[in-house]
């Protein structure tokens, strides 16, 4: 089984964010992100309500509802090792599982790979020479889904795990 994990906010649309009404439909991810093998989820330090009006304003919410984790549900944010153990804890996985999490920022990725987790940076900006804790990059949220969607015979072979990223 494979967990998607997204963070919200300059991750899953390009930021700064500047108000709702200036956030488009993405129906680009949301054709991809209903295919993918597995489970999507949302992973943020923003409040739900906030979550749920980019996703609206997004239209992606009915894909992760309610597989939303935001900071009103934990006591610690991202990238505090308790928000990750505790979202692990909802992702309900077990060893063979993967588990992939996008997101803009690089210490939120490092915390995510000293968990075990494929980690993907989004953001303009390739940072070289790439971090270890990072699997891989890619310029804004489409284009990796893109390429990962592209993958799908890797991904549903647990023998290609460690090509996978
Ligand atoms: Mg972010």
């Amino acid at each position: 089984m494979i967990n998607w994990i997204f963070d919200l906010d300059d991750t899953l649309y390009s930021g700064p964010f500047e108000s709702y009404e200036k956030l488009r439909p993405n129906m680009e991810a949301a054709f991809i992100l209903q295919k993918l093998p597995g489970k999507i989820h949302i992973f943020s330090n923003a409040l739900l309500i906030h979550c749920h009006n980019v996703l609206l304003r997004l239209g992606l919410y009915t894909l992760f509802h309610p597989r939303i984790y935001s900071r009103d549900i934990f006591k610690s944010i991202k990238p505090n090792l308790k928000s990750y153990l505790e979202v692990r804890k909802y992702l309900n996985s077990n060893q063979k599982d993967i588990n992939i999490f996008f997101d803009d920022r690089l210490e939120n990725l490092e915390m995510a790979k000293k968990i075990g987790w494929k980690t993907v940076h989004i953001h303009k900006i390739e940072v070289k020479p790439k971090p270890k804790f990072v699997d891989s990059w890619f310029p804004d949220i489409n284009t990796a889904l893109h390429s990962f969607s592209q993958r799908k015979i890797e991904v549903f072979n647990p023998t290609y795990n460690r090509r996978y990223i």
